[in-house]
């Protein structure tokens, strides 16, 4: 059975977080887009752990996990944050670590080129990771990218960096003045992060097929939000990939085979990274105590998030365009001190009332139109049944659930693996 598990909002959902518990259902767990500019914090028995390019089920000993076809791989990164989860204690190796032969390696040149472009911006800049995500998914689709495969075949991958860096110069030096990349600085860098992962990279879509006709439960794990999806989202303040559930098979490597259950996970309450429209935005006191409350800092760059009430409009979407079928609900006591719960439940766009979400210029003109709900005021970080929730928190689940109508299926309480209400 295919499973995904999909952010239904901005991102940052807690989307780790609900694989990590989800998972020990799975056999595999799948990463299929995006690369490092994500950051999955998971909490389990063995600690802490930042995850940016792995897929979540890598802290359970007994899954596979697979690196998709749609991701960008900085191999760099990628043997750094496989040292630090080693360090943690966690085994990785070719038998639960798969990488598909057909992702894309992000290479120094695109970090240097994504940091670049955001200093030439200026006051303008688009709030970018820095992580080279847009210029190495531009390369992909301008047939200039290396993919991880070529690692295999040294002679190969020198001849594609010859063509490629001569191409790429013509930015980093001509345009933008930077010092020019060689082949040989290049070479030295493939072989010294590239060496190691020899052994992960295979053709998982193969790999991936036979598991799921071996009656297998395969799941495919998304980074960010149905509105950072690159056609769906806030664009041109989306992502440079597709994060949505249709796309999971075709980054997996999988599109012969449909989702079944698509598993969108979504906030109490809303965040944003970087700029962009965010008409459910708090500001001031309020907003800087749900900030607080929430934790809402960057993982993968320490930002301190924009926040806002839940926003009916945008999360509905979400759930339409990511097609789930269920909802994990996640960080339910951040609101437990909350006196008065915003809630926006309807735009307002030069002057007319709009429950469908906007595009463009009309987003960003966008008002919100706020109701607010009666807090409970107590802990529900102990709850582990609905019954057990304050009533005034059932009521605002039951509210947003019909809202947004998705059936709320997963309730969490806490970060840690077990505070969870299953309804
Ligand atoms: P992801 O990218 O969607 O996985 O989300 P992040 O990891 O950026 O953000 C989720 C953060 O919230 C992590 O630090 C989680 O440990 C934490 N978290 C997830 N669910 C809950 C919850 O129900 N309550 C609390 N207090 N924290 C949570």
């Amino acid at each position: 059975m295919l499973t995904s598990i999909v952010g239904i909002n901005w991102g940052d959902e807690g989307k780790g977080r609900m694989v990590d518990l989800l998972s020990e259902s799975q056999d595999v767990v799948v990463r299929y887009q995006g690369g490092n500019n994500a950051g999955h914090t998971v909490i389990n028995e063995k600690g802490k752990f930042v995850l940016n390019l792995l897929p979540s089920g890598i802290l359970r000993e007994d899954k596979v996990n697979v690196m998709g076809n749609g991701m960008v791989v900085d191999i760099e990164h990628l043997c750094k944050e496989i040292a630090r989860l080693r360090d943690g204690g966690i085994s990785i190796t070719p038998a639960n670590l798969k990488i598909s032969d057909k992702a894309i390696v992000c290479c120094p040149y695109d970090v240097a080129q994504d940091c670049l472009e955001e200093d030439r911006l200026g006051d303008k800049k688009f709030g970018s990771t820095r992580r080279g995500i847009s210029p190495v998914y531009a390369d992909k689709y301008m047939k200039k990218a290396i993919r991880m495969g070529d690692i295999l075949h040294p002679e190969y991958l020198r001849s594609r960096l010859e063509t490629i860096v001569d191409w790429k110069n013509l930015m980093i030096k001509d345009a933008y003045g930077a010092e020019a990349y060689t082949v040989e600085g290049l070479l030295e860098w493939f072989d010294k992060y590239g060496t190691p992962l020899k052994d992960y990279i295979c053709d998982t879509g193969y790999y991936l097929d036979k598991a799921l006709k071996a009656g297998k439960n395969v799941m495919l794990e998304a980074q960010l939000g149905a509105l950072r999806d690159i056609d769906f989202g806030i664009y041109p303040y989306t992502t440079s990939s597709n994060t949505i559930t249709a796309y999971g098979p075709v980054g997996a490597g999988i599109p012969n085979h449909k989702v079944e259950n698509a598993i969108g996970v979504m906030k109490t309450y809303s965040t944003c990274v970087g700029e962009g429209p965010f008409t459910a935005e708090m500001f001031g006191n309020e907003a800087e105590e749900l900030r607080k409350a929430g934790g809402e800092y960057g993982a993968a760059t320490g930002r301190p998030r924009r926040v806002g009430g839940f926003d009916v409009v945008a999360s509905k979407y979400g759930c339409m365009v990511q097609g789930a079928n269920e909802i994990a609900l996640t960080k339910l006591d951040i609101l437990d001190t909350m006196a008065k719960i915003p809630v926006c439940v309807s735009y307002d766009v030069n002057g007319e009332t709009v429950d469908e979400f906007p595009s463009g210029e009309a987003l960003n003109i966008a008002k919100p139109n706020v109701v607010y709900l009666d807090g409970w005021n107590e802990s529900t970080v102990n709850c582990r049944k609905f019954e057990d929730l304050p009533l005034n928190a059932q009521k605002y689940i039951e509210f947003i659930e019909k809202a947004v109508d998705c059936k709320i299926k997963y309730i969490s309480v806490g970060a840690e693996r077990d505070a969870i209400i299953v309804r």
